[in-house]
């Protein structure tokens, strides 16, 4: 049984298209307008709201909820994005349930939260819909910025700039703008093209240009952009991936979970996306998890999730390893790979079982192994392509507070900067906070 189990391999057509269209739909479907108001309802409108000050991004949540109760949700839209102009995305990424639901009062007393992201969805899916985008430009400054990455803080950064009346150019290494937003996050999590619809609703401020096709490095550096621009925003993320450091890592069906899902979110026909019938997943963050889920939707018959510490430990929140477990993904605890097994194309992974001791995870010797012909590392990522000159901190672009960075009018931000916890509603919170300084020093 094993034998055929190895020998079948990846192969796509797993399973047909209506059973990938229903296993991909969407993970919290829309609200429809008489459950937005029900939703809404339960909000107590908390004087100094906990949800508020759990947002990265500030927003006014009991204000946005008041008026989708009072039949406004247009208004309801413009609350949400003066803070976060990315909150259609981040109603449907944000791990709310580890931000502003987590603390809700409704949460705390009741074990039962108001459903903000959803919300939120309701809101700023109604105004896109109306095809209204409720910001104008303030008067034209003559100053060029600069952006490097169009990914959510890039994006954020030039939207504010751009509001503030100067002229941004994004360039952007890949042939499409959004970053992780189009290239990342689960595709059950953003369906119907919403990534590219919303940077095509976000860029009627007028005065971004997205140059793509152009990476820092290879096609121009940053002497030339500072010299060229009034200022420079860094938001390059991080496009790095950590290695295992084992042998057989280049055995065929060991791969890095975050080109799989690039592929995935990249495809126009998931059927003709290849899979193999034991997974194992090897990691405890978002990626592991999307990685491993978005494998079962295609049609994986066993996919098992790798992760050396504890459940309490892992990254990514009780909610995602529930959405997991409910997807049929198997959760393996305190186990480490030790040795990848095959002859040119991967068959199995042993593991090593692992106890933590004062915060270090050490090997217990007992190993297990499983059957694999395809395996995913989804352990980490790191910086790649920072510009020679500038300081770094844990692997990471330094940066103050408002984004500065160790060169004069250089700013950087989201993933690539240090501090914040790589997330898409950070990184917004880290452009918008960049660009409000940017444009301080450019108008001081
Ligand atoms: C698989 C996966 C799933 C995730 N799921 C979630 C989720 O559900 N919820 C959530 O909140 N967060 C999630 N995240 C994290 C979130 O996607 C990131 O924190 C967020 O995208 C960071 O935004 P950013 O703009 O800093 O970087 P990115 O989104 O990585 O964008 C960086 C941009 O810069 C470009 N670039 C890179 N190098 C260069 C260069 N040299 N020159 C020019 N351009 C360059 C890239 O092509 C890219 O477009 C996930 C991450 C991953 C990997
Ligand atoms: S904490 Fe909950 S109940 Fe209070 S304002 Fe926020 S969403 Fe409403």
């Amino acid at each position: 049984m094993a034998n055929s189990l190895m020998a079948s391999g990846i192969v796509a057509q797993r399973l047909n298209a209506e059973e990938l269209a229903s296993n991909f739909s969407d993970l919290h479907p829309a609200y429809a307008p008489h459950e937005a108001a029900v939703a809404a309802d339960r909000c107590y409108f908390c004087y100094d709201a906990p949800c508020t000050t759990a947002c990265p991004t500030d927003i006014d949540i009991p204000m946005f909820i008041r008026e989708i109760q009072t039949g406004n949700p247009e208004a309801a839209a413009r609350t949400i994005l003066e803070q976060n102009i990315l909150g259609g995305m981040c109603a449907r990424v944000c791990p709310t349930e580890t931000l502003c639901e987590e603390v809700c009062v409704r949460e705390t007393s009741e074990g039962k939260p108001v459903e903000i992201g959803r919300l939120q969805r309701f809101a700023t899916d109604t105004l896109m819909a109306a095809g209204v985008h409720p910001f104008e430009r303030a008067a034209l400054t003559g100053k060029r910025v600069a952006v490097v990455g169009a990914g959510p803080a890039g994006l954020a950064c030039a939207h504010r700039l751009a509001m503030l009346g100067h002229e941004v150019v994004i360039h952007e290494a890949k042939p499409k703008a959004g970053g992780l937003n189009n290239f990342g996050i689960a595709a059950y999590k953003s369906t119907d093209n919403f990534a590219d619809r919303e940077i095509e609703w976000l860029l009627q401020i007028g005065g971004i240009t997205i140059e793509t096709g152009k990476a820092l490095g290879p096609d121009l550096s940053l002497d030339h952009l500072t010299s060229g621009f009034d200022a420079v925003f860094l938001s390059i993320g991080l496009a790095g991936v950590n290695a295992l450091r084992l042998q057989g890592e280049d055995m065929k069906g060991m791969r890095d979970a975050v080109d799989f899902i690039e592929e995935l979110r990249s495809s126009s026909d998931l059927s003709t996306l290849p899979v193999g019938r034991n997974v194992v997943v090897i990691g405890g963050g978002m990626t592991a998890v999307d990685a491993a889920v978005q494998s079962k939707l295609l049609g994986a018959e066993n996919v098992t999730i790798a992760y050396r510490r504890g459940r309490d430990a892992m990254p990514a929140s009780g909610f995602e390893q529930d959405l997991a477990a409910a997807k049929g993904v198997k959760l393996m605890f305190n186990v480490m790979p030790v040795a990848l097994k095959g002859d040119g194309a991967v068959s199995a992974v042993e593991l090593e079982y692992t106890s933590v001791i004062d915060g270090k995870v050490t090997g217990t010797g007992e190993t297990i192994e499983l059957p694999a012909d395809q395996v995913f590392k989804a352990i980490g990522q790191t910086l790649r392509g920072a510009p020679d000159g500038l300081s770094l901190d844990g692997g990471k672009i330094t940066v103050n507070e408002v984004g500065r960075t160790s060169k004069d009018m250089v700013w950087a931000g989201g993933d690539c900067a240090s501090g914040g916890d790589d997330l898409t509603v950070t990184a917004v919170a880290e452009g918008r906070d960049a660009a409000m300084d940017i444009h301080a020093q450019l108008t001081s």
